[in-house]
């Protein structure tokens, strides 16, 4: 349990950390608020993530993501919840660019069968290859 400096990249900042400690498997949350933000909608149609840009200040409320394997490195996927000022609630797929002005974040690392990324042609997303759960 950590937090993350003021300016720091959300994204950028978790992925090295992941990467730094070696966490090939594991549980991210985290609260705070930022001052940029860039989340994405993916649009299963298109197969593409359309971003969304937040350049006011705004809390996090929730962030929930987790660490598995990509590439043969420790990868970093989160999704986030953000609150303006009047409470309304938005939130997305959390891509680079985004900013900290607070950031208190719990990592969990995680034993067991690592969980490895490629890329499926049917959702066009980078899913686990394994770890199938029926
Ligand atoms: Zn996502």
């Amino acid at each position: 349990m950590g937090q993350l400096p003021y300016g720091a990249d959300l994204l950028e900042s978790l992925t090295h950390i992941v990467q730094k400690e070696n966490i090939r498997l594991g549980r991210i949350s985290a609260l705070g608020a930022t001052t940029h933000a860039v989340v994405a909608y993916y649009d299963q149609d298109t197969k593409q993530y359309n971003p969304l840009e937040f350049k006011d200040g705004m809390e996090i409320l929730n962030l929930h993501g987790n660490v598995s394997m990509r590439d043969g490195k420790p990868f970093v996927h989160i999704h986030i919840l953000l609150g303006d000022a009047e409470g309304k609630v938005f939130g997305g797929h959390v891509m680079p660019g985004t900013k900290l002005f607070a950031c208190e974040i719990s990592i969990d690392e995680i034993g067991g069968e690592e969980l490895a990324r490629a890329h499926d042609e049917r959702t066009g997303l980078y899913l686990w290859r394994t770890g199938y759960l029926a």
